[in-house]
């Protein structure tokens, strides 16, 4: 399958060249061809999928001809930083078409997105809080939309935003097409599908919650005081060009961007305390490998696609099995290898099997030497640097072929 046999018009066709883009990727091949009939669609795949295009090229294949400057598509995201990306793959796959678009967001000045919606545009990027208030306020009518995409819905729950998402779909018109997509598909969201959406095509990308394939996933076993000697550790030994280094809390990162940082790492940090300006610097900053390491917590690194991320590292295991999904999904994207490790204290065990139970395979553990915390243990068992690479959490588990420099990797034993 081609991009030029999918029915897409020949500027889109030719954007997705520019890109390089060699073949649709399956969710592409199924489904563009639905929306570009105009059905509406779910799409049950997380990002990294190429998701993104599924959207983005039917909404311009559509807004080429008929009127111009009146908003006629909407895309609704749950943060600032999809919405950015959003809006990058319209210039990108825009790039042949004279449209135009804006993104309307939180954290920044209300004025100049008034300013923008009042200019004319054709298609709008917006997170949903920010939209309403901006809808509230008359600076935007939805009377011209054709097409509306609700994007990581999932997240949109997860973050609290559904109330908001539903004030905004009364508003939208009723003749409409609707695209929703999700990583993962809760009851809530199957309920707001039936509200939003009609006799909507389904499609699916691999199992559900399943990460990509090409993501090599370990676990550390790890005392919570050696984690960021370990970190400091496997980025050296592992050659971590590009970490994403997930924490559970804003404070964490900061602590931990902190050590890194007085320790000779490059490293930026993002969460939901930094204004945008700053979080958009610290992304453009690792963006362009300026810094190798970017500390991140859960919402603000939502949907993220940074090119060439080779390591996403949990330095705290996340509470819902849902973000960890999410996180590791930072990694091998579009069919490249990536390597997830997470960095597990004892107290964080029943979170990995949470973990295993959702994506429905067991993680490698590996034991890094010198770090390791027997499987019994509370503590690290080397407080004077004894070595317990050497010492399986199970007895005469069978040891895996993944030996590599005095670190042993294990088929786990929970
Ligand atoms: P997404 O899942 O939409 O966030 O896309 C993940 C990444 O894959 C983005 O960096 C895209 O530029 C890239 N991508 C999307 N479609 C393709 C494709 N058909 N071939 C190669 N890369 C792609």
């Amino acid at each position: 399958m081609k991009f030029s046999d999918l029915g897409l018009a020949p500027e889109l066709v030719r954007a997705v060249q520019d890109e390089r883009y060699e073949t649709p990727t399956p969710i592409q091949t199924q489904g563009i061809p639905p929306a570009l009939e105009g059905r509406d669609l779910i799409g049950s795949a997380q990002t990294g999928t190429g998701k993104t295009a599924v959207f983005v090229l039917p909404i311009l294949h559509r807004l080429r001809t008929g009127h111009t400057s009146r908003l006629r598509a909407l895309v609704l995201v749950p943060t600032r930083e999809l919405a950015a990306q959003v809006a990058e793959s319209v210039r990108t796959y825009g790039r042949h078409l004279p449209l135009k678009s804006a993104v309307v967001i939180g954290g920044v000045g209300l004025e100049p997105q008034r300013q923008r919606l009042r200019q004319g545009i054709d298609l709008l990027v917006a997170t949903p809080g920010r939209l309403l208030d901006h809808l509230e306020r008359g600076n935007v009518n939805f009377r011209s939309l054709e097409m509306v995409v609700l994007d990581e819905a999932d997240r949109m729950l997860d973050m609290g935003f559904i109330q908001d998402v539903r004030k905004i779909f009364r508003a939208l018109p009723a003749q409409r097409q609707t695209l929703l997509f999700s990583a993962t598909m809760p009851e809530a969201i199957r309920q707001l599908a039936k509200e939003i959406l009609r006799e909507p095509v389904l499609v699916e990308v691999s199992r559900r919650s399943a990460p990509a394939e090409g993501i090599r996933q370990v676990v550390c076993p790890v005392g919570v005081s050696d984690k960021r000697h370990l970190l400091r550790h496997l980025l050296a030994e592992e050659k971590m060009l590009q970490a994403l280094v997930f924490t559970r809390t804003k404070h964490g990162a900061d602590k931990l961007s902190e050590f890194l940082g007085r320790n000779g790492h490059p490293v930026a940090a993002i969460h939901g305390n930094k204004s945008q300006s700053a979080r958009t610097q610290a992304l453009e900053r690792f963006r362009q490998g300026r810094v190798g390491v970017l500390v991140a917590t859960d919402v603000a690194s939502r949907g993220l696609d940074v090119e060439g991320i080779s390591h996403v590292v949990n330095f705290d295991v996340p509470r819902s099995p849902e973000d960890y999904v999410h996180r590791i999904g930072r990694t091998a994207r579009a069919g490249r290898v990536g390597n997830a490790l997470t960095l597990v204290s004892p107290e964080e065990r029943p979170l990995i099997r949470a973990i295993e139970q959702l994506i429905g395979r067991r993680i490698p553990v590996r034991e890094v030497t010198g770090y390791a915390v027997p499987r019994d243990s509370a503590q690290p068992l080397n407080p004077q640097g004894r070595s317990v690479g050497d010492k399986p959490w199970r007895q005469g588990g069978p040891a895996t072929r993944f030996v590599k420099r005095g670190d042993r990797q294990r088929r786990r034993s929970w």
